[in-house]
């Protein structure tokens, strides 16, 4: 039978999360009770949130916080700051925040929050405000041992300041830098956030190399985006001795079949804001990035960029998912059939929710670690992940997005069953 979801919830990205769910179940033969209980939130809270706006008018926003599931521990999951910001949207992110932490190990639950906004269009005061009051409102719901937010879409290091001292302020007035992660180092930041999911995306290249009996040093390398996640990829793939071919962003994308000089790359960014102009390459479009003849391809920007439209043209032998949902599923099916291995966003781009759980930590020890320690225990969550999903892969002679997605739901399904249902 057909699972019917809330009218409230239903939207395309938390029916696309239903389906996955769906399918790992029948891989690991889920207990149906665990897998009725998976398909809902836990909470779903919706606020109004009043802002004084810079002209002295008062505008009413609405903001949400999913928190998914707390089995595995305190709730985690960005806010996001986006005029198509809606619930069904925030609900379909907080499962797959639950799907992701479980996959990589973490003793963390899964959350979303947002509003819907566009906050290109406020002052600084104004989203100061907005982001205070929201806090507020949602207060109650959150906090160190219970559910810790971080910066997603259209929110970034300051927001999770302002959000950490309005939390602070109304819980006693001392500082409590657990209450959110993705902060300003000055205030209880980790080192290693910033680069941590690029730099993820490379250890799982690396591991996609070496299951494919292929090599990162000299290999060509294309990468779709050449922000947070795409140019730290880019550098930490060039640094292993990868000959990274082509980049791109929103204004294009740049080709060299020598390989680009990547730090000056970076440069050039820095100086002109955008890849277009860059001199010691030739312009293509973004769609024949995608197709290029490459060893891999690291698709870091949007979702949905490898289609059923493009799926046969792509050239790529690896995939590496740095991006949420790059590639659709009916279009991992195509490539998996042809051969084509594609490293799944949930443990792919985990990268910034590891680091982000090191934070806590460090917080909760009021202890921080170099960046060195940030990025060897980085490594050995991801590289664990990626093994165990890859083993059952093997095993089950299936693609690896199912194969993470099954490990997921068996780790949640074990811990559902050790806790029981209370009351019984
Ligand atoms: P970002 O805004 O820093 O960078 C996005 C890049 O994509 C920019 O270079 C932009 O110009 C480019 N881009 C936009 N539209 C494009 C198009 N049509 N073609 C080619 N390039 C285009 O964002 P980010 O933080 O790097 O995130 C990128 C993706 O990775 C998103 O899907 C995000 O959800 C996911 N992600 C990010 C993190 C993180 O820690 N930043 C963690 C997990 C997943």
């Amino acid at each position: 039978m057909e699972h019917k979801i809330e009218p409230l919830y239903d939207g395309p990205l938390f029916r696309n999360a239903i389906q996955t769910l769906e399918e790992a179940a029948k891989i690991i033969n889920c207990d149906p009770n665990v897998l009725e209980r998976l398909k809902r939130p836990r909470r779903s809270i919706t606020v109004s949130v009043p802002v004084r706006m810079d002209d002295y008018s008062v505008k009413v926003f609405t903001g949400y916080r999913v928190q998914y599931s707390p089995t595995l521990g305190p709730y985690k999951g960005g806010i996001r700051y986006h005029q198509n910001v809606d619930l069904s949207e925030v609900v379909g992110l907080a499962a797959l925040m639950t799907f992701k932490n479980s996959v990589l190990g973490l003793p963390l639950g899964g959350a979303k929050g947002g509003i819907t906004v566009d906050p290109t269009k406020l002052s600084r005061t104004e989203k100061q405000n907005l982001t205070r009051r929201y806090a507020s409102e949602i207060g109650p719901f959150v906090g160190p041992t219970q559910d810790i937010p971080a910066p997603d879409v259209g929110t970034d290091p300051q927001t999770m300041a302002w959000f950490m001292d309005t939390y602070s302020q109304e819980n006693g007035g001392f500082a409590q830098p657990g209450v959110v992660t993705g902060k300003p180092i000055e205030i209880g930041g980790s080192l290693g956030r910033n680069h941590a999911t690029g730099l993820g995306v490379v250890y799982v290249a690396e591991k996609s190399f070496e299951v494919c009996k292929m090599s990162m040093k000299g290999a060509s390398v294309a990468i779709q985006g050449f922000g947070n996640v795409g140019s730290f990829a880019a550098k930490f793939a060039y640094e292993r001795g990868a000959r990274i071919v082509a980049v791109s962003d929103v204004s294009g994308a740049i080709f060299n079949g020598d390989g680009l000089d990547i730090p000056e790359v970076m440069e050039y960014v820095k100086a002109h804001k955008f890849l277009k102009g860059y001199p010691k390459a030739t312009a293509i479009t973004n769609e024949e990035l995608l197709e290029l003849k490459c060893d891999a391809l690291f698709p870091c920007a949007l979702e949905g960029q490898i289609d059923v439209h493009n799926a046969e043209k792509i050239q790529a032998k690896i995939i590496v998912e740095g991006a949420n949902g790059p590639v659709t599923n009916s279009a991992t099916k195509i490539l998996h059939k042809r051969g084509v291995f594609i490293a799944p966003d949930v443990i792919a781009n985990g990268g910034g929710v590891i680091v982000s759980y090191f934070e806590w930590v460090q917080d909760t020890m009021s202890l921080f670690w170099d960046e060195h320690e940030v990025d060897n225990r980085l490594k050995t969550i991801i590289t664990k992940a990626f093994d165990k999903g890859y083993s059952l892969a093997a095993e089950k002679n299936i693609d690896l997005r199912s194969a993470a997605m099954a490990v997921s739901v068996q780790r949640l399904e074990k811990a559902m069953l050790l806790r029981g249902l209370y009351p019984r």
